[in-house]
């Protein structure tokens, strides 16, 4: 028999088959299955109802929205009952950065690389055991971690990692601040997870470009210049131009899905009339289609702008598809997944979750009177009932409970805390100065 299992639970959207594993090509949750088989670990998967086989149950939660489904998988069930439970619940992942809200539903959290406590863990809890380590958090106590870095890129049977991290130092981008940079990564070119067919490359790198691709995913985050620039993203508007205009220049169509990051904290009107106007100047010899896929911004632990205010935007679903410019050999169109407003609050609901927020993630999981809403109904039901001001407000970076009060990076949090100050005193981004710490 096995002691140790994996959790595979419902998807929370309906896109994927299901949240850890087949759906969105989990590598590290198949890293984890090495590492434990290596050190001698057989490792099965089971789902809610089967997990009282095993001993220890892991559970991957690769997004913030795999709390909520992990949440509603599990929190009805009297065999996951915290006083009933007949097995150890490990949990980790990117997805799991503050654990408040499972913190009944799992007992111990990892933080940040799990590959060099994994084993220890397992093999402690398996023998019955207790764990402690510093990146490890038993639940369901909160209290102050170190996120895990990891000593080298690895390289298992099955995986090899040639970079982990980014050097940019983006204020809102939760990977380059809990993760150190290692690697190839002065060359940010992902394209493993698509086997190759969509790379994913830095808009700044976007000029070396040498062949033609159908299909490209890139990033600007930011409407406009001085958004990229406030924020650490640095790409100016006639880099915007230049780098489609590049793209254009090999032969036949090339779709480019073009991320973004919209309701940034000072975003007015103008910042968006800024790139919709710009779009007008792309000229390309051929075919370019630009998918703008704008995601609200969100406060992410360890990042400055983790104290920064959210603005939930009512409009963000009635964009959709909709076309911003379509000249000669340029589009450029709105995507069809644009986040609405109750996805946006969610995820900032779970994220800056205190014990206080019990009741309103429980409600969100299970009231079916908000699942008959559409988004913007959903958000005002909410707001109807409860204070959601805790989600959207900016905190004083030296508040006592502020958000992330209980993660620790590599980069020192004064520093942290200094760079959201900075992103206040300068909104112009005149300076446009991305935190400057020794050992980044
Ligand atoms: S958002 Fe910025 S810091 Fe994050 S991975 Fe992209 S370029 Fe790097």
């Amino acid at each position: 028999m096995h002691d140790i299992a994996f959790l595979v639970y419902a998807p929370d959207r309906q896109r994927r088959k299901n949240n850890s594993f087949d759906g969105n090509d989990n590598v590290g949750a198949y890293v984890i299955i090495e590492v434990l088989e290596r050190a001698g670990h057989k490792v099965a998967f089971c789902g809610p109802a089967t997990a009282h086989r095993y001993r220890v149950v892991l559970v991957s939660f690769t997004s913030t929205y795999d709390l909520y489904a992990f949440y509603r998988a599990v929190a009805l069930r009297p065999d996951w009952q915290p006083d009933r439970r007949p097995f150890v619940v490990v949990g980790g992942g990117f997805g799991l950065q503050n654990p408040t809200v499972v913190r009944h539903y799992v007992d111990y959290a990892v933080f940040g690389r799990g590959e060099d406590i994994v084993a220890d863990l397992v093999g402690q809890v398996v023998g019955g055991g207790q764990f402690t380590h510093e990146s490890v958090m038993r639940l369901p106590e909160i209290y102050s971690v170190k996120v895990a870095q990891a000593r080298q890129l690895y390289h298992g049977p099955r995986f090899k990692e040639a970079f982990i991290g980014c050097p940019n130092k983006c204020k809102f981008c939760h990977y380059t601040w809990a993760r150190r940079s290692m690697g190839n990564g002065g060359q940010y070119v992902q394209d493993t997870l698509t086997h190759g067919n969509s790379p994913e490359i830095l808009f700044k790198q976007i000029g070396s470009i040498s062949r033609k691709y159908g299909r490209i995913r890139t990033a600007i985050d930011g409407f406009s210049e001085r958004l990229r620039v406030l924020y650490g993203k640095k790409i100016t508007n006639q880099e915007i131009v230049d780098g489609f205009n590049h793209i254009g220049a090999f032969a036949g169509n090339t779709v480019v899905i073009c991320y973004n990051i919209g309701n940034m904290p000072t975003e007015t009107e103008s910042d968006r009339a800024e790139l919709y106007d710009l779009f007008k100047r792309i000229k390309p010899r051929h075919r370019v289609i630009v998918v703008l896929h704008t995601t609200p911004f969100r406060p992410s632990l360890l990042t400055p702008l983790q104290f920064a205010p959210v603005q939930l935007d009512p409009s963000a679903s009635a964009l959709r598809f909709k076309e911003i410019v379509s000249t000669g050999t340029f589009m450029a169109k709105h995507s069809m997944s644009n986040e609405g407003p109750f996805s946006h609050l969610q995820c900032v609901v779970a994220e800056r979750a205190t014990p206080a927020t019990d009741r309103l993630f429980h409600t969100i999981c299970f009231s079916k009177k908000l699942r008959s809403q559409n988004s913007n109904g959903q958000v005002r039901l909410l707001e109807a009932h409860f204070d959601l001001s805790p989600y959207l407000r900016r905190y004083d970076p030296t508040e006592v409970h502020a958000p992330g009060w209980f993660l620790e990076s590599y980069v020192p949090t004064r520093m942290i805390r200094k760079a959201f100050l900075w992103t206040e005193k300068d909104p112009a981004g005149r300076r446009g100065r991305v935190a400057k710490v020794k050992g980044l």
